[in-house]
């Protein structure tokens, strides 16, 4: 990971399966970042990409790198859509189960949203999407 990247932490909602749970969020380029969610006994490590949606809200595709409990969760990843409260959905096995309860992914994405983490900052460049670290021009 490119050392001019910051990365940011924040601690999320507490839950019942997950009290003392964190989040780390690295912007790699625009609309995309890496982001680890991290609870005492356990980290999981996603790619998480912005994705443009139809539906009024934000969109993104969580990839799993590792470290997730569901294995299923390696096939493919999931979606993550933030909207008005009773359209916010994830595609993992404990949304489904808790019954429209925020999962820990949609926690993760509303905390690095009203962070403004997934905002571009000045020195990432937006079009190119080149994750590879600007180099800085000498000074004399
Ligand atoms: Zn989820």
């Amino acid at each position: 990971m490119p050392a001019t990247f910051p990365t940011f932490a924040e601690l999320l909602p507490p839950t019942k399966s997950a009290p003392h749970a964190g989040i780390r969020w690295t912007l790699t380029a625009a609309g995309k970042g890496l982001l680890s969610i991290e609870a005492p006994r356990k980290c999981a490590v996603y790619v998480v990409v912005e994705f443009q949606t139809a539906w009024a809200g934000r969109a993104f595709h969580f990839e799993c790198l590792g470290g997730q409990s569901d294995k299923d969760s390696l096939k493919g990843g999931y979606d993550v859509f933030i909207g008005r409260p009773h359209e916010t959905r994830c595609d993992c096995k404990g949304w489904a189960y808790g019954r429209g309860k925020p999962c820990r992914h949609i926690a993760a994405v509303r905390a690095i949203i009203e962070n403004g983490w997934m905002d571009c900052p000045a020195n990432l460049d937006a079009d190119s999407g080149n994750t590879e670290p600007n180099e800085l021009p000498e000074t004399i």
